[in-house]
């Protein structure tokens, strides 16, 4: 299982968005190959695009290697639990598994919140495993959100 170094590189765009100013999430796509096909970070202000999340950037990244609007059997590793317009967009790609870190009590849409994938009009639920490498994804939003304070 190659989950660990997927959440590892997860991490690096995480700390490259933090870098750049934005909230450091980072977000990494794997094809059934096992290549990966996307990696991204927060790009919001950069972009002044409110869209513009990690896990956003990666699904368009990973789209366009397909050629596709969706991404059957692909797996999506995120650093934080996504927001709803994330998961949504999760979703809608028929991504097959998400891998996320920390928990975002605050904004996260996936265990709280919306609970979108709970909703009877989510029509494709990925299969979800939380936690991974949660303190490291944790560690660095802490970090990135004492220094602003
Ligand atoms: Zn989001």
């Amino acid at each position: 299982m190659s989950f660990r170094s997927h959440m590892a590189q997860a991490l690096t765009e995480a700390r490259a968005a933090a870098a750049r100013g934005e909230v450091p999430v980072g977000a990494v796509v794997v094809a059934p190959d096992g290549r990966v096909v996307a990696a991204a970070g927060n790009r919001t202000r950069e972009l002044n695009d409110p869209t513009a999340h990690a896990e956003i950037l990666a699904l368009r990244a990973a789209c366009a290697d397909a050629g596709s609007e969706r991404l059957p059997g692909h797996d999506l590793y995120v650093t934080l639990e996504p927001c709803p317009m994330c998961a949504a967009a999760i979703s809608f790609a028929r991504v097959a598994r998400l891998y996320y870190g920390a928990a975002d009590p605050k904004s996260g849409g996936v265990a709280q919140g919306a609970r979108v994938y709970a909703h009877p009009q989510c029509h494709h639920v990925p299969e979800v495993y939380d936690g991974i490498a949660a303190a490291e994804a944790e560690t660095l939003l802490r970090g990135f959100f004492a220094e602003r304070r």
